[in-house]
């Protein structure tokens, strides 16, 4: 789209006045930031109302992205980007006297996610909007986002994440729209005029659900689809009653229990709290969303259900939302009249779920005293369904009641969110080949013989406007030279760029576009670790979740020997490197927490260590975010995608480090395998056990890391340096855990339960191998660009084609 600078530079002073009552003279950069948001927000609200009409209007069928998480990070740079005015708005921002990235840098992240899952349903909202397709997002607008992290003493310490301590100016709060949402009380039967029967819930408390719409922003197209949050609002404020009768504290917090319940966001990647308020949290904006889905329904076709899986598509994002399914039933039975089998026919074709996870820990399920409290009607139809799945089985197997015990949704006094979500979806899909391939036939092998039809993979992707279009600026411009500029649309337009390896000053241009986005990176790290760190070594870069099946431990360790080798011969010819990590670590997972303590303790003791004349250097950047994440991947040469395999389903940062051209060390897990394929296997360091192999050792049992231990002078070493104070002077019991984690097992684990020891010898060697590859730079700069012109399935455009084709049937539709 066009904008007229001047117009534009009138617009911010406009609402500079009108917020802050300032001029440019006095304003601040955040108050700047503000202004330029809501000026640009002016554009983005005439195309938001067109798509809302143009959907009405040509009555579309629509999708609906149900999601605990949205990890969207910074709106102004990414809106502005899309729009195709990010440069107009940086010059007149210089005309103004204010430098643009010091602007864009007083915006807070919308931290509203943990990690991959919730980073993936912020690119998805990306690509449905750039395609041009009818979807959008339902969500909670946790008042507290991802906490802040920071490191003090070596250790994580956490801190709220106040993100709209300064206001949002890219939400639209719509009060008028707001939803009912009721908890607890009783279920009775009331018999209407016409003599129906009809559930009734009484005594419930009340809670409102108060829409926040963020609008979404195709690219270089005039779509504007939305992000509905939702927020818990007390209905008054304060009990009336306890008013009168001068209880005026009591009174007053009523409010602040209420609002509890969209506070904050549970701190676990990938496994749940067990927390009531968490379950709270999912029931409340399910059930807004739900009925707010059923409201536009009705506004449109009125009572005639009949065509409502035509025009709406929900899609359940692992088990968190999976309370929809209830939620619907119950609408459709208590509020509408439908019949069962009616409702459930519809409800069924409207849901499909995505599971995320192999761990078996992260399966969601509830007490059935705690579900049926909280939520007693939406328990007996969780019941009704579960009676009615039994009967279907014991068809189906009769007499077979282990089966049947396994497969009960309702079963050990439990409710299990994934079985729920299975029977009352039509589609189930893993994130990647492999993570289908694993629920097919191992992990949901019962479903999957019962309901072979549901399965389908629908691989992960990420969105390249964010992730190279956005933050690598200097490789986008490379890439608009020589191939166009349709990759940013069509990724696999990528592809064309593999003809420049052999382009000279192409593979220059490359490799010097990498070194400057390394200076950067490194300006970064020496004003936030006050680290140097030279530009000219390997860029090794470990990002994610701290977890234990991510192997952050299996990177320390051989980092721990890499040293060890230098300390013994000085003059070792190695290649320099500077092995980053960022991750936080959910609060409660100690184990995960010591981590972040090992890092930052070998870290201290290896960069000043002048014997070994910085050969190597270890860096641990605090606070890993979207944004943080946007200045790490077009600096990285390495991408450490190290899970035990099996246990990571897709993984996406590994897709983000590809088409910034760094090269993958990693197993043979989730979609490094699909990676691999793309790039060769001669341009990535493939290394460890295989999926089959892991579940082999597993079924065995036959696996002891003692063996490894022995057999390995080098392991050996490093594993006894956990405890022999050689990282922990001052107390050598400080990393005891994670020996004993390796060694003995703790909790009822087996002893390394994610195969470290047993794959440190091959991790090892593809590491040498990436020092003895790096000589030659040429070599490795064309490695790199295999792996960018390779990256074009890695689009969440050409995931969110295959979902609205294969699942939803939705059809992209013009803005009028
Ligand atoms: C992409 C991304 C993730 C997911 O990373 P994985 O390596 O796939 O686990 C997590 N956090 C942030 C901030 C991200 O951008």
């Amino acid at each position: 789209m066009n904008i007229n600078r001047g117009e534009f530079k009138e617009n911010i002073k406009l609402k500079l006045k009108e917020q802050f009552g300032k001029t440019i003279s006095c304003a601040t950069k955040q108050e700047i930031f503000d202004a330029v948001s809501r000026a640009a927000m002016d554009y983005v609200l005439d195309n938001w109302l067109d798509t809302k009409k143009t959907y009405a209007e040509e009555e579309v069928k629509q999708a609906y992205y149900l999601s605990a998480e949205f990890l969207m990070g910074r709106a102004l740079s990414n809106n502005l980007v899309n729009m195709l005015i990010e440069e107009d708005v940086a010059e007149v921002l210089n005309e103004l006297g204010f430098n643009y990235n010091e602007v864009e840098d007083t915006e807070p992240d919308a931290g509203l996610g943990n990690g991959g899952l919730g980073r993936l349903a912020a690119c998805f909202l990306d690509s449905l909007a750039s395609l041009k397709l009818p979807g959008h997002g339902y969500g909670i607008r946790y008042r507290y986002g991802m906490f802040e992290q920071k490191i003090i003493d070596g250790y994580q310490v956490e801190f709220p994440d106040n993100w709209l301590k300064n206001g949002d100016p890219w939400s639209v709060k719509r009060k008028d729209e707001s939803i009912e949402i009721k908890f607890g009380g009783k279920v009775t039967l009331v018999r209407e005029e016409n003599g129906r029967e009809r559930f009734k819930r009484v005594d419930a408390e009340v809670i409102t659900a108060v829409p926040y719409d963020m609008p979404i922003v195709g690219y270089n197209n005039k779509t504007v689809n939305t992000l509905r949050l939702w927020e818990a609002e007390a209905e008054d404020g304060f009990d009336l009653q306890l008013f009168n009768d001068q209880e005026y504290i009591k009174a007053m917090s009523k409010e602040s229990i209420t609002e509890d319940i969209s506070r904050v966001l549970y701190p676990n990647d990938s496994g749940p709290s067990g927390k009531a308020l968490r379950l709270k949290q999912q029931y409340f904006f399910v059930s807004a969303s739900v009925q707010d889905i059923v409201r536009n329904y009705k506004k449109k076709y009125g009572n005639d259900f009949s065509k409502f899986a035509e025009k709406v598509a929900m899609q359940l994002n692992d088990t968190h939302p999976v309370v929809a399914i209830p939620e619907l039933m119950r609408i459709f039975l208590d509020w509408e009249g439908l019949n069962w089998d009616t409702a459930w026919d519809i409800t069924t074709k409207a849901c499909a779920y995505t599971n995320h996870t192999i761990l078996a820990e992260a399966l969601e399920k509830w007490p059935i005293d705690l579900f049926s409290g909280l939520l007693p009607r939406i328990y007996q139809i969780v019941e009704e369904i579960n009676r009615r799945f039994l009967a279907e089985l014991n068809e189906k197997y009769p007499g077979d009641w282990a089966r049947t015990h396994r497969m009960g949704i309702i079963a050990d006094g439990m409710v299990k969110m994934a079985w729920l979500a299975i029977v009352g979806s039509h589609s189930v899909n893993g994130v990647a080949a492999l993570h289908t391939e694993i629920l097919k036939n191992q992990e949901l092998k019962d479903w999957y013989e019962l309901y072979p039809e549901k399965f389908n993979n629908k691989t992960n992707g990420v969105t390249q406007r964010r992730w190279l279009l956005k933050s690598n600026k200097e490789l986008a411009k490379l890439l608009n030279e020589k191939i166009g500029t349709d990759w940013a649309i069509n990724l696999s337009e990528l592809k064309k760029f593999e003809k420049f390896i052999d382009d000279e000053e192409v593979v220059n241009r490359f490799m010097k576009i990498k070194y400057e986005n390394k200076v950067k990176l490194a300006e970064y790290i020496k004003e936030h670790n006050n680290i140097d760190v030279d530009p000219n070594s390997i860029f090794d870069v470990q990002v994610k979740r701290l977890h234990e099946y991510k192997r952050q431990l299996l990177d320390v360790l051989n980092i721990m020997a890499l040293y060890n080798r230098l300390k013994e011969n000085p003059d070792l010819d190695i290649y320099p490197r500077t092995f980053i990590f960022g991750a936080k670590a959910a609060s409660g997972y100690r184990r995960a927490k010591l981590v972040i303590k090992l890092i930052n303790s070998i870290a201290n003791k290896i960069n000043n260590d002048q014997s070994i004349k910085g050969k190597i250097k270890v860096v641990f950047i605090e606070n890993y975010r979207v944004s943080v994440a946007e200045k790490i991947f077009p600096a990285s040469d390495v991408s450490e995608q190290i899970s035990t395999a099996g246990k990571e389903a897709s993984g996406t940062g590994n897709m983000k480090f590809m088409i910034n051209g760094a090269l993958t060390i990693g197993t043979l897990d989730g979609a490094n395998v699909e990676i691999v394929e793309e790039a060769g296997e001669e341009n990535a360091f493939i290394f460890g056990l295989k999926a089959d192999e892991v579940l082999e050792l597993n079924k065995t049992n036959s696996y002891n890391p003692w063996d490894e231990y022995n057999r390995n002078l080098e392991l050996k070493k490093v594993i006894d340096q956990l405890v022999d104070g050689t990282y922990s002077p001052d107390n050598r019991e400080i990393f005891r855990e994670l020996y004993d984690s390796l060694m003995y097992g703790v909790e009822g684990n087996r002893p390394d339960q994610y195969y470290v020891l047993r794959d440190f010898a091959s991790y090892a060697e593809a590491q040498r191998k990436i020092g003895a590859t790096y000589r030659d730079k040429i070599d490795w700069a064309k490695k790199a660009m295999i792996n960018v012109a390779n990256g074009g399935k890695f689009s969440s455009d050409r995931t969110i084609q295959q979902y609205a084709d294969e699942i939803w049937e939705i059809k992209a539709t013009e803005v009028k």
